[in-house]
């Protein structure tokens, strides 16, 4: 299939990973949005969240970013973790990730 992050998955194109186990993956993103901006994604191809219907894969995804804001630092300073759902809610990639972004101090509501 022709999804850019499963090529990252699969080693095919390079990326800066900073976390894997057998299910995630987790690499910087490309354009950084914060001092810190990793994406996470499920090994495995699914579209967006509202496509997904794996309970554990979704739980492994949510541990992994957690786990990713620890290994950066993030915890005390506080980070937060997005998924953009639809076009209309800017995803751009349609293979499901979560972004873990820190380092700096984020408004409420969201833009
Ligand atoms: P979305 O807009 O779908 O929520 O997020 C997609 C993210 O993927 C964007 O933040 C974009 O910068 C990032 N991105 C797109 N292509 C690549 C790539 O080839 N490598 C990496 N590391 N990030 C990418
Ligand atoms: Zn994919």
């Amino acid at each position: 299939m022709d999804c850019i992050f499963c090529k990252i998955a699969r080693k095919e194109l390079p990326a800066e990973i900073v976390y894997e186990d057998d299910g995630v993956i987790g690499f910087r993103d490309l354009n950084p949005q914060a001092p810190t901006h990793v994406l996470v994604i499920p090994k495995t191809h699914v579209d967006s969240l509202a496509a997904a219907n794996d309970a554990k894969m979704l739980g492994r995804l949510l541990l992994a970013a957690a786990e990713v804001a620890r290994r950066e630092n993030l915890e005390s300073g506080g980070y937060r973790v997005i998924l953009n759902n639809g076009q209309g809610a800017g995803q751009s990639v349609f293979h499901l990730h979560a972004h873990v972004l820190g380092g700096r101090g984020f408004a409420w509501p969201p833009g």
